[in-house]
């Protein structure tokens, strides 16, 4: 059974064709990468997927779920990491991961907050609310709060966007380690160079239309990098 199967998805918002059609299946163990030119329609698709946004049209099955029919179900089985969301201003650090630790259930609560801090160096950021942390440091968290209940699927939405490079070097091997464990991720991002290093398979979306997908070697096809491949793909 594959991690996410998508089939004829379309969204339209007023005039607009967001999606158009979407096929698209995501197996077990992979590192899948979203690409596309911005208005393409990838934070419409993850958020279809990940049970937050109705589709018009089509159908989409997360680990065997159906996200229209069970979105409950499917978002407590997930992680996510979204693209402009933060943690809550009014909760520190601590209470942010302590509350989606409740929320979720979580069973030893108490080490698992203990290691996400150690992992991303939160300790001074503890006590602090979250509306005065960094941009990174709210980043972190919300990949502390992605992992807390150790998802097998996570989706990621420009999770290196706000990470100095200590610390995307850290995610990079994090979700190395995450895929070798037999986890999943659905990943969309511009940042083609780190993710020509991450992922088994990727997709180029246009204007609501998936123009490419392969393995990153196919997709890159004669060009040195997958960024020049890109470039080709979309016509730029
Ligand atoms: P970016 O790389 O810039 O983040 P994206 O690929 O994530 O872009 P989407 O945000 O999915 O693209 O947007 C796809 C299209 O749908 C765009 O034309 C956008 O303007 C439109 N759109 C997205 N959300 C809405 C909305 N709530 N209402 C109306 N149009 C929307």
């Amino acid at each position: 059974m594959a991690a996410i199967e998508a089939s004829g998805l379309t969204k339209r918002y007023g005039t607009v064709d967001a999606l158009k059609g979407i096929q698209l299946t995501v197996e077990r163990g992979e590192f899948f990468g979203l690409f596309g030119p911005n208005g393409a329609g990838k934070t419409t698709m993850l958020r279809i997927l990940t049970g937050q946004l109705r589709p018009t049209e089509g159908t989409a099955r997360v680990l065997d779920l159906d996200v229209v029919r069970e979105p409950l179900r499917v978002k407590s089985l997930i992680g996510i990491v979204p693209e402009v969301e933060s943690p809550p201003s009014y909760l520190t650090a601590y209470e942010y991961l302590y509350f989606v630790g409740q929320v979720r259930k979580v069973e030893g609560l108490e080490g698992r907050i203990a290691r996400w801090f150690e992992f991303f160096d939160l300790d001074e950021a503890r006590s602090s609310l979250c509306k005065d942390l960094s941009k990174g440091t709210r980043q972190k968290l919300m990949l502390a709060a992605a992992f807390l209940h150790e998802p097998s699927l996570v989706f990621l939405d420009e999770p290196f966007i706000n990470l100095d490079p200590i610390y995307q070097r850290k995610l990079r091997e994090f979700l190395q380690e995450y895929i070798e464990a037999g986890g999943t991720v659905f990943m969309a991002s511009h940042l083609l160079d780190i993710a020509e290093k991450l992922c088994d398979r990727v997709a180029v979306i246009q204007d609501g239309a998936i123009v490419a997908t392969g393995s990153v070697d196919e997709i890159r096809g004669p060009e040195s990098n997958l960024e020049t491949a890109f470039l080709r793909i979309v016509g730029a």
